[in-house]
């Protein structure tokens, strides 16, 4: 009998436990707009990564990211700490696997942003095929390259080695499931706010409920 109804005898569900990735190219906005959705959906939780680079001004060390050395980082990718690290713009950068299971044991907690690049977006698809991958693109090449100026931490030699960087990032959007093109952060936002509301009523995370509330018992 051809059925639309996935056995009941198995989980069904994707793992609602929602693991965002947001990649751009630097300067494209992915720090603002992870901002903003941290702030929209309070159960969602950073997931701050490792770095060997140095902090820029106002950054927190253990709220922007963990900033360790580079001997530091290299014992943690020998104990295999890492989920995903990857070499971007002469530093190394990594996930921690137990940035991941904190959060997951958090009650209330219902998922993480990941702000990662391409070959960290890589790694954790391949690990998590559940995760969604995001990838926000400028609106104009000459508006990244304004955006990058603007940010005024950086030197003009580290602003044009991420803008010369930036062709190859978008090189790889084919491996995501959204684009978003944030010219106006309002409107980015908005298409972000709706991916995240999407993949929460995606069939695949609710049909766990889907199945208990065809399980449960009527009324007597
Ligand atoms: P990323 O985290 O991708 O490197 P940021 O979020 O740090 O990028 O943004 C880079 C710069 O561009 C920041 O100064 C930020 O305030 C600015 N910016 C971000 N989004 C917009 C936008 N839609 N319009 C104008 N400026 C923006
Ligand atoms: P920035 O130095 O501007 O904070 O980040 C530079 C790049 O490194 C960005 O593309 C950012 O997404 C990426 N990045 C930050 N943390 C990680 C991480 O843990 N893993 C990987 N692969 N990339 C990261």
């Amino acid at each position: 009998m051809i059925t639309d109804r996935p056995s009941a005898s198995v989980s069904v569900g994707a793992d609602p436990f929602l693991l965002l990735i947001l990649s751009s190219p630097s300067g494209a906005g992915k720090t603002t707009l992870s901002r903003r959705l941290l702030a929209r959906f309070p159960a969602l939780r950073f997931s701050v990564s490792h770095t060997t680079r140095k902090p820029r001004g106002g950054e927190v060390n253990g709220s922007d990211y963990h900033f360790v050395t580079r001997p530091q980082f290299d014992t943690l990718v020998e104990n295999d700490a890492f989920i995903e690290w990857a070499e971007v713009h002469g530093n190394r950068y990594g996930t921690a696997l137990c940035e991941i299971d904190r959060a997951r044991a958090e009650p209330g907690c219902a998922g993480m942003i990941f702000d990662i690049d391409h070959q960290g977006a890589r790694q954790i698809r391949a690990k998590k095929p559940d995760s969604v991958a995001v990838f926000i693109l400028p609106p104009s090449m000459t508006e990244l390259h304004r955006r990058l100026r603007g940010r005024a931490s950086e030197s003009e030699e580290i602003v044009l080695r991420r803008f010369q960087a930036a062709k190859i990032e978008i090189s790889h959007y084919g491996l995501f499931d959204y684009l978003i093109v944030n010219d106006d952060v309002d409107t980015a936002f908005r298409h972000l706010e709706a991916v995240v509301l999407a993949e929460r009523s995606r069939r695949s995370r609710r049909a766990d409920l889907a199945e208990q509330l065809l399980r449960a018992g009527t009324l007597s």
